[in-house]
């Protein structure tokens, strides 16, 4: 088996332990992978909605942090066993979230959101989740490093909200910052531009990141979690009886 590109997404961070959940996923997989992760389910959704409202309301400021604080602090808290680690998460976190706060404090100030400070804010759902993840996998004996869509040269044509990857720019780039034996962490939904500007990968995206991260690397295998039981005939939210396809050509 040779090195796997492994996508979890929001439908697979339902409640609290899920986290947990993964990293026993993760330590099935013969070589350690490279995990695309999602924002927890209904972050993204939150945030979106948020932000329409802090362009002239503070107050919603304080209710998006409450927000973001209680669901993911109560996993650092309650899965996270090393003291050590749990503690130097939990300030990371806290960094994090300050770090988002002034962001969307510019944005009340501004009185508008400009696309480039929308797809940054946006992107906060993939990065509190990556941190964790990568220090539970820590904590759980894996050796892991989180690395950004930043950090690694996922280059995208620059078009904010939905954008799509810059293969020439991207490839050689991601390629030679993935070479490493340990199993790396990497947030899902965003590339940069060019300028260096983050810029979204459309809704759903993390699916497409992992995919251009699995290519970049001509990854043997591109796993994306789901929390159906398979390929199926149709959309089970719409269907009742959407069966699980055995084959596809
Ligand atoms: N969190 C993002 C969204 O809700 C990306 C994803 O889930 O793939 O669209
Ligand atoms: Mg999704």
């Amino acid at each position: 088996m040779g090195r796997a590109v492994v996508k979890f997404g929001g439908s697979n961070l339902k409640n609290e332990s899920d986290l947990c959940r993964l990293v026993e996923i993760v330590k099935l997989y013969e070589e350690p992978p490279v995990i695309v992760v999602s924002a927890l389910f209904g972050v993204t959704d939150m945030i979106k909605e948020s932000l329409k409202k802090v362009v002239s309301s503070t107050s919603e400021i304080g209710k998006l942090m409450e927000f973001i604080s209680e669901n993911h602090l109560s996993i650092i808290e309650n899965y996270v066993s090393s003291p050590v680690i749990r503690e130097s998460l939990r300030s990371a976190f806290l960094y994090k979230l300050f770090e988002l706060r002034k962001y969307l404090l510019g944005i009340n100030c501004l009185g508008k959101k400009p696309e480039c400070a929308e797809d940054l804010i946006l992107s906060f759902g993939e990065r509190f989740t990556a941190l964790i993840l990568n220090s539970l996998l820590t904590d759980h004996g894996v050796d892991s490093i989180m690395l950004l869509p930043e950090e690694i040269g996922l280059v995208t044509d620059g078009c904010f909200g939905d954008a799509v990857i810059d293969f020439d720019k991207a490839e050689k780039r991601v390629a030679e910052a993935l070479l490493t034996d340990c199993a790396v962490v990497i947030p899902g939904f965003y590339g940069v531009s060019p300028a260096g500007d983050v810029t979204l990968l459309g809704r759903g995206g993390s699916d497409y990141s992992a995919a251009a991260v699995a290519a970049c690397i001509k990854a043997d295998y591109l796993d994306l979690w789901k929390d159906v039981p398979g390929f199926l005939s149709c959309d089970p939210r719409l269907v009742n009886d959407a069966f699980p396809l055995e084959l596809l050509s």
